[in-house]
Formats: C-alpha cells, structure tokens, sequence
C-alpha cells in the first residue's frame, strides 16, 4: 500500500509540475514569439528599403558619365528610401523606449496648446489642398503630457491625411466633459473594413502594403498610438465616419483644474 501510495503521489506532483510549468512558460514563451516576429518584421521593414537603394547605386556605377541631372529621379528616389529608413529607425528607436514603460510628465495645458496644434493641422490640411475643422471644447487648465498627446493627435491626423484624396475633409474634435478628454480624428478617405480595425493596432500592420509603403506608411503609427493611450489608462477605439471614412475616438481620464499656482512653481 504504501509503494502504491508513493507512486502514485509521485505521478501526481509530476503532473502537476508540468502542469505548473506550463502555466509559467506560457506567457514567457508568447513574449518570445512576440519579440521574435517583431524583429522579423523590423529587419524586413529595414531590408526592403536597403535592397532598393543597393539597387539604385549599382545602376549609378553602371554609368560613370552621367551627370546629377541626367540621375536626378534615381538619385532623388534613394533619398526617399533613406528617409523611409531614418523614419522606421526613429520609430522603432521610440517603439523601444516605450516597451520599458512610458513615464507621463504632465504640465498645466490650456485651450491656446491646442489652438496653436489645430493651426498647424489646418496649414499642413490646406497645403495638401484638403479640408480642415476643428473643434475645440475646454476650459481652464488640465494636466497633460503635451509631448506624448501631440504626438498622439499627430499620428492620428497625419493618417487622415495619408489615406484621404484630393476631396480630402479632416476634423479633429478635442473636448473636455467631467473628468475626460476626448479626442475625435475623423476623415472621409478610403475607410477601413472591420476585419482590419481588429488589426491596425497591431504592429507593422498595414491595410494594403505596397500602397502604404508609396504614402510612407509602415504601420507603427497606430501601435505607438494605443502605447501612449495605455499610458494614460484610457481607450482609444476606430469607427466608420458617416457618410464615408474613418473615425478614431480617444478618451482619457485629465486632472481637474489647477487652482494653486504655488503647484506650478513647484514644478518648475
Ligand atoms: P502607417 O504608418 O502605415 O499609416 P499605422 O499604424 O498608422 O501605419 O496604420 C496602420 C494601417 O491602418 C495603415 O497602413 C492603413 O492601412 C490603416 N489606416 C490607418 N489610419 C487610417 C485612416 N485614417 N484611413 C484609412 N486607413 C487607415
């Protein structure tokens, strides 16, 4: 009997170490894959464009007479792909320093940041010969990182911008109820179908690869996006704008009004 007992209390904690270790390497083991894809995807994204400007400087030996003019849309070509690098690379460099937590450093905000924000939106809207509005609802002051929330609102406008065409109509809407803040960045391009808004988020996702990759699209915008949305506890969610177009709603919880100046002075 008690050989019986011990084998069998044997096989028992045997099962459940497995069970046990299973449990525990899971989630180490998806971080893995998740790690491994990523820089799959980055070496990738890095690849093509090196690849292309290889390419374009081998062409460039082949002729040895040829002037900077006669090469100016080779030349002018590879630059653009070094950009593209210089983007992914700065992006990637960000995405990074995000993983290790990103630290918000709030500072008093009034309307005049996001007037002065919606300003440049509506120059850069009416240089590429679009629409803009914007609508601004906030009084007093909220604490927010400004850096981090208008890199946030820039993702989501220059998205707009990226995927609308010449009948381009951006709005981004910034309003403060109660405790939130809620920001709406919406077009009336091409739209995103629902099987995609369940990917945008993701990492190198992009709708339609070749096409973005043209508009300089690499498909870090969005993730970076919910990031620094993850930082501040809120949600950032994607909607089809009527009649046509995409919507993105952000909503996050603000500081109420600074009343005490003594708070600033201390900050500074
Ligand atoms: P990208 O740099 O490629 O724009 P993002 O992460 O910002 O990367 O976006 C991921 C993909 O989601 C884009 O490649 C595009 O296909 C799609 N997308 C994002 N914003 C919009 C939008 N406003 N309208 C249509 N498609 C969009």
């Amino acid at each position: 009997v008690i050989v019986t007992t011990m084998i069998t209390f044997w096989i028992l904690s045997v099962i459940i170490s497995l069970y046990l270790a299973n449990w525990t390497l899971k989630p180490i083991l998806a971080a893995y894959e998740k790690q491994k894809e990523f820089v799959e995807n980055a070496s990738h994204e890095l690849r093509t464009p090196l690849a292309i400007l290889q390419n374009r400087l081998e062409l460039l030996f082949q002729k040895p007479t040829a002037t900077i003019i006669d090469e100016s849309e080779n030349i002018s070509e590879s630059l653009s792909e070094v950009r593209n690098m210089r983007l992914l690379t700065s992006n990637l460099l960000n995405l990074a320093r995000r993983d290790s937590g990103i630290k918000i450093e709030p500072e008093p905000t009034t309307a005049t940041y996001f007037e002065n924000i919606f300003n440049s939106y509506e120059m850069l809207t009416e240089n590429a010969g679009k629409k803009f509005s914007g609508n601004l609802k906030l009084e007093g002051t909220v604490n927010l990182d400004q850096a981090l929330i208008k890199q946030l609102l820039t993702i989501l406008f220059d998205n707009a911008l990226k995927y609308t065409d010449s009948e381009g109509e951006i709005s981004v809407d910034v309003i403060k109820n109660g405790g939130f803040l809620t920001f709406a960045v919406a077009d009336n391009g091409e739209g995103i179908s629902d099987e995609d808004k369940k990917k945008i988020f993701d990492r190198f996702f992009r709708v339609d690869k070749a096409r973005t990759r043209q508009k300089g699209g690499l498909g870090l915008g969005l993730s970076l996006a919910k990031q620094i949305v993850e930082a501040y506890n809120g949600k950032i969610t994607v909607e089809d704008n009527k009649p046509k177009g995409t919507k993105f709603i952000v909503k996050i919880r603000v500081d109420s009004t600074i009343s005490n100046p003594a708070k600033i002075f201390q900050k500074l």
